[in-house]
């Protein structure tokens, strides 16, 4: 993906930096207004730990590719990643052109007394919070790159096997700790059955019968993280549909796991990051549509139908940072489509020409000659009635 946007940079970046004229008005009709694209200056880049190579480069092409220096504060929890970048990027960057911070909240807490010219957050809401906060002290623009819950409306007019295979790949890649990851499903009775099926015929064909055994099925960051989904799988009322293997704290394993669950549940409260999937009944479309915007505002919104009038009411009714038909995580890997959350789950978006934008200050420019005095005399003071009446 990050070489995919570095092509796309080099190809349009001449195009983005050009002067941009923009319409004359009647005021400015033998004028030149048009608009400059400035760097912004600094950029500080902070990273989140799930995918520490891209959630770096991806932000730092569009920073260069707009001119400004960057500062990188990568994840402390991708400690080899972290090192990596502290390692490379001075070989191939001029300190003063990137500059890498390695550090853990200490170190970043630090970092943001300082003042940046625009900072690239990546992470959870509490933290944007907290970097919100120290950048509002110096009055500095943010983009909030956040995380959410991202519901998934299975309808009975879709392929349901091509439906599950799908989810399967978005909830497991990463176990589940990927920002855009199904987070729930809601499904009609008259899905549910199958849908379940399905699903777990793909989590065995992806990762065998023993998930444990599987070099695709990846490990939980840390123990704390691994405590929180356990206190979520102590306290959950819900029914367990589905469960491939045990628990293990040593070796950081969290099983697959489907859960038959109510909109009340321990693990309807927050963002799971985590390899379990909990399935909402719904009687209707409507009540389906309903509990999406009961909730905050997600990431990504899924939905599996052959309906357009159901895509149209699910991106007309809903507030979501992105949608994908009829397939998870996707609407990711297009360059011209722009990135970013909405509400809770961020604010600013990039990739692309968006990238471009959200690191460029847009200066206007006006610019205009010696001549038409006399068309502009009615402001010049002193004031006089008919000076006025022409205003
Ligand atoms: P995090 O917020 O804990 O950490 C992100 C960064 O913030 C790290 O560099 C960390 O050092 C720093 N940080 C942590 N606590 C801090 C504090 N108190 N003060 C200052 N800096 C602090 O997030 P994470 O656990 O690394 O990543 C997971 C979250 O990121 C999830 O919510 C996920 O959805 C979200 N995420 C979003 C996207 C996106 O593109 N929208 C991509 C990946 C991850």
């Amino acid at each position: 993906m990050v070489i995919v946007e570095i092509d796309y940079f080099l190809a349009n970046l001449k195009e983005w930096m050009k002067p941009e004229d923009v319409a004359r008005t009647f005021a400015s009709v033998m004028d030149k207004p048009f608009v400059v694209k400035d760097p912004l200056g600094v950029a500080l880049i902070v990273a989140p730990w799930n995918y520490p190579l891209s959630m770096v480069l991806l932000p730092l092409v569009a920073a260069l590719g707009a001119g400004n220096t960057v500062i990188i504060k990568p994840s402390e929890l991708a400690e080899n990643t972290s090192n990596m970048f502290a390692k490379i990027v001075p070989k191939y960057f001029d300190q003063k052109q990137v500059a890498v911070c390695p550090g853990g909240v200490p170190e970043t807490t630090e970092i943001l007394k300082q003042r940046f010219d625009f900072i690239f957050y990546t992470g959870c809401p509490p933290v944007a919070k907290i970097i919100m906060a120290a950048a509002s002290k110096h009055l500095t623009p943010v983009a909030l790159e956040l995380g959410g819950k991202c519901p998934v409306i299975v309808e009975k007019d879709a392929d349901i096997d091509i439906s599950a295979k799908r989810i399967v790949w978005g909830k497991w890649l990463n176990v589940g700790q990927t920002c855009l990851a199904p987070d729930y499903l809601i499904v009609t009775p008259a899905v549910k059955d199958k849908l379940v099926a399905s699903i777990q015929k793909y989590i065995v064909e992806f990762y065998g019968n023993d998930t444990k055994l599987s070099k695709d099925y990846s490990r939980i960051i840390n123990q704390r993280h691994f405590d929180r989904i356990s206190t979520l799988l102590d306290r959950t009322k819900g029914t367990i549909l589905y469960k491939g293997g045990e628990r293990d704290r040593a070796d950081l394993f969290i099983p697959p796991t489907i859960l038959d669950c109510q909109p009340d549940d321990a693990f309807m409260e927050d963002e799971i990051f985590g390899p379990v999937l909990p399935i909402l009944t719904v009687q209707s479309f409507d009540e389906a549509l309903d509990l999406i915007n009961r909730g905050e505002k997600p990431l990504a919104a899924y939905i599996f139908t052959r309906s357009d009038a159901k895509i149209k009411r699910l991106y007309t009714e809903t507030s979501s940072g992105a949608i994908t038909v009829n397939d998870t995580l996707m609407h990711l890997t297009i360059d011209t489509l722009p990135f970013g959350g909405v509400g809770n789950s961020g604010m600013g978006r990039y990739r692309g020409k968006f990238g471009f934008d959200t690191f460029t200050h847009h200066k206007a420019v006006l610019q205009r000659g010696f001549f038409g005095e006399s068309l502009i005399a009615s402001r010049y003071p002193p004031m006089t009635p008919q000076k006025l009446a022409m205003m």
